[in-house]
């Protein structure tokens, strides 16, 4: 689903920029416009990746010398869901602070890249979607292949449509739809201009954390959470990879994402996924599952690693779900289509690796550019291959001419029919291939996102071994188990991080309230 430094580099650039464009400062140690040098450091080092291409401008985050000893709530990790329950818990009467361990903030919500599903939204109706929870909960659960955690999901789908009224009320507004594989209605919500919603997002909480003088601590490594008599009092940071220091607290919240760059631990539980690339930023190692369980936590689904069908191998970068969705095809170097496009990832997946290649190509038209930003990304980057006509293309990927051009016009005429005789897609299928020139992005898959983590409850609580809380802990977010099943559906996953973002902010103080 996300990461990568050169896009933080920007990011951080854009916002610093907005940062120091809505800073208010406070006494919680809002951000103050000191530069970063650290930032600048590990930007400009990786800044050939990037992909946020946002504008830019100075950045800051939280001087050091504004820390504290003690905060209501500590939250680990500056990612969406990270950010989220930050805004949450301030919203609900809280002093919350962020530490994040890298020299940005974004974490693999910045490399977010179809968007969010929700059902039964504001903008489905607005355009004429008729959308139900039920059917959304129902595809999720079958993409899982049964194996969600029921209640979990449940509390996901009914809560979806608040989550995007919520962030439409703090300015991200992600009202353009599309489809991603799995389901069957346009709930994947994007800003309005189609771009990829990482970026989007992760500026507009950003700039939510700042007017809301929240503190935001980066290159502040949690390396332990604290607890005396089974309750959790705080944390052990390191900043800065030297300086250690206690800070407390009446409520933690864990929001430390995934495992994916990880490759030890995903090794030790699934030794076949050695040599696979990852999309993963490198921050995304599992700390927080580590931390929690030394309390005693408890993990699901540790082995359930979605492999992206879709991943540029050279710089491991993902090419987003919303290129088929929005029309695009795959073929094989025999110049055939071999799959339906937009079935679920793990579908995908197995259908390129049946190939004798273990790769295959997308093929799109004008059309599928014009609807989907990020491909100006994806061309920037030296991904995209173009030719004026399907001969000029088949000829720069070395396919058949005459196989490449019978599947396209095959495609086609499904389109015109919305059947597909071959495989049987039924979305993506609005628009068909023939809007000149057309350009094509050669993939395969790699490690995207760990769907297991720790387990939790609806209310965010981090549950041990006998499915109690632990008491003042809360977690949401990549670094939890269960909501995904064996398979997670493209846009569900910044679902995820906004729904249970809010609840683990809202749930934490609300814990707090009542303990006082
Ligand atoms: P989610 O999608 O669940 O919000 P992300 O990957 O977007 O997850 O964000 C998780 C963030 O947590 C990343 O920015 C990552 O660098 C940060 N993080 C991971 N481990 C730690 C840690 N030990 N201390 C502080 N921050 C951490």
């Amino acid at each position: 689903m996300k990461k990568k430094v050169s896009a933080v580099l920007v990011l951080v650039l854009s916002v610093m920029l907005v940062i120091a464009g809505c800073g208010t400062g406070n006494n919680n140690g809002g951000n103050s416009a000191n530069s970063n040098s650290n930032v600048a450091k590990d930007t400009d080092k990786q800044q050939n990746e990037t992909e946020a291409t946002s504008g830019a401008s100075q950045a800051s985050y939280t001087p050091i010398d504004q820390l504290k000893d003690k905060y209501d709530v500590i939250i680990i990790g500056a990612g969406g869901a990270g950010m989220t329950a930050a805004l949450e818990a301030k919203a609900n009467g809280m002093n919350p602070v962020i530490f994040e361990k890298m020299p940005v903030a974004g974490g693999n919500t910045l490399k977010a890249s179809s968007g969010m599903n929700a059902s039964q939204t504001k903008f489905q109706k607005e355009q004429g979607i008729d959308d139900s929870n039920d059917s959304f909960y129902d595809e999720t659960l079958k993409g899982g292949k049964g194996t969600n955690d029921t209640e979990m999901l449940r509390f996901f789908v009914d809560n979806s449509a608040d989550a995007i009224d919520w962030l439409d009320s703090i300015g991200i507004t992600l009202n353009n739809l599309t489809i991603t594989g799995g389901m069957s209605e346009k709930r994947t919500h994007r800003p309005e201009d189609g771009s990829a919603v990482g970026q989007f997002l992760v500026n507009g909480l950003l700039k939510n954390v700042q007017e809301q003088g929240i503190p935001l601590f980066v290159n502040a490594k949690v390396t332990k959470i604290n607890e005396t008599d089974g309750k959790v009092n705080g944390v052990t940071i390191i900043f800065n990879e030297t300086d250690e220091k206690n800070i407390t607290s009446d409520a933690v919240v864990v929001t430390t994402g995934g495992f994916g760059s990880n490759m030890e631990l995903i090794t030790e539980v699934r030794p076949d996924l050695e040599g696979y690339v990852t999309t993963n930023q490198e921050g995304s190692t599992g700390d927080g599952i580590k931390m929690i369980e030394a309390l005693g936590g408890t993990t699901v689904d540790m082995d359930q690693i979605q492999i992206h069908p879709t991943v540029q191998q050279e710089k491991s970068y993902l090419i987003g779900e919303a290129v088929r969705g929005e029309g695009a095809i795959l073929i094989s170097k025999e110049g055939k289509r071999f799959t339906n496009e937009l079935n679920t990832r793990d579908k995908v997946t197995a259908a390129i690796n049946a190939l004798p290649e273990k790769s295959a190509t997308l093929v799109f038209d004008s059309g599928v550019r014009s609807r989907v930003k990020a491909i100006e990304q994806y061309d920037k980057m030296g991904f995209v291959i173009s030719a004026d006509t399907i001969e000029a293309l088949a000829e720069k990927l070395e396919v058949p001419a005459d196989n490449l051009k019978a599947t396209m016009d095959t495609w086609n005429s499904s389109v015109s029919k919305k059947e597909d005789a071959e495989f049987g897609r039924t979305t993506g299928m609005d628009n068909d291939l023939s809007g000149a020139p057309y350009y094509a992005i050669k993939i395969a898959p790699g490690i995207h996102y760990t769907m297991g983590g720790v387990k939790i409850n609806t209310n965010t609580e981090v549950l041990n071994k006998n499915g109690e809380p632990i008491t003042g802990l809360f977690a949401a977010g990549e670094v939890t188990g269960g909501l995904h099943g064996q398979n997670r559906i493209g846009g569900n996953s910044v679902a995820e991080i906004i729904i249970f973002g809010r609840q683990a902010g809202i749930k934490s103080a609300e814990f707090i309230k009542v303990a006082k």
